[in-house]
C-alpha cells in the first residue's frame, strides 16, 4: 500500500503535473529570493552587521537574528549528533515516542484531505483557495513520515516493526501537491486511502511495539 503511495505520486508528477508546479516553484523561489539571504543585510532589523557564524548562516550583531540556509544545515547535524549520542535505551524510548508522534500528525492530517480547497468571491470572480487545514496537513504529514523514518534509524528493531506492519521507513514523501491549488484536490484524493492504510499500519505496529495508544 505504501508502496503504491510512492507509485502514485511519482505517476502523477511524471503525467505532466510538472506544469502546474514550474508556476508554483518559480513563486516560491521568487519569494525565497526576495529575501537578502546570503549577503549582510538583517532581515529583520535592517541593519547591516551580519556574522558569518558557519557556512552560509549569518547572526545579526544588532538583534541576534539568525539568516541564511546554513542554520537549518547545521540544526539538522546537531540533531544528527544528539541522536547518535543516545544510549541504545533512549534510542528505543525516543523511537517509540517517535512512533506514536507519527500516528498522532498522520491521524490529524486526514479529515483535511476531505476539503483540501475553497471557493472564494463573487459570481464573476470566483476562485479556489487551499484550506489553512490541508497546508497544516501537509506539514503534519511530512512531520509525521520524517518521525518513521527517524524511528527506524534510531532503533533497528523499531524499524523492523515498521516495515513489517508494511510501512516505508526508507524516505519521506514529497507533498507538494497539496500546496498547489491545482493540485490540492486530486493530491487529497490520491493520498486518502493510502494514508488510511498508513495509519492502520501504525496502530498495528504500535502494538507490536508495546506502545500505549
Ligand atoms: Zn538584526
Amino acid at each position: 500500500m505504501e508502496e503504491g503511495l510512492f507509485r502514485m505520486i511519482a505517476i502523477l508528477v511524471l503525467a505532466g503535473i510538472s506544469m502546474a508546479f514550474t508556476a508554483s516553484r518559480t513563486a516560491s523561489y521568487r519569494r525565497a529570493l526576495a529575501e537578502p539571504v546570503g549577503t549582510e543585510t538583517c532581515v529583520a532589523c535592517g541593519e547591516s552587521d551580519m556574522l558569518e557564524s558557519h557556512p552560509d548562516a549569518w547572526t545579526c550583531t544588532s538583534c541576534g537574528y539568525e539568516q541564511g540556509p546554513g542554520w537549518d544545515r547545521m540544526r539538522r547535524e546537531r540533531h544528527i549528533e544528539r541522536l547518535a549520542s543516545m544510549s541504545p535505551e533512549e534510542a528505543r524510548a525516543h523511537a517509540l515516542r517517535l512512533v506514536g508522534d507519527a500516528r498522532l500528525s498522520l491521524r490529524s492530517a486526514l479529515p483535511a484531505l476531505d476539503r483540501p480547497i475553497v471557493w472564494e468571491g463573487d459570481h464573476r470572480n470566483r476562485h479556489p483557495e487551499l484550506t489553512s487545514e490541508i497546508l497544516e496537513a501537509g506539514q503534519n504529514l511530512t512531520r509525521g513520515f520524517e518521525a518513521i523514518r527517524e524511528a527506524a534509524s534510531v532503533d533497528p528493531e523499531v524499524g523492523a516493526a515498521l516495515r513489517e506492519s508494511g510501512i516505508q521507513t526508507g524516505s519521506v514523501p514529497d507533498f507538494s501537491l497539496l500546496y498547489d491549488v491545482e493540485t490540492a484536490e486530486l493530491g487529497a484524493n490520491t493520498l486518502r486511502p493510502h494514508l488510511a492504510a498508513v495509519v492502520d499500519q501504525l496502530a498495528s505496529a504500535s502494538r507490536t511495539l508495546g506502545i500505549e495508544v
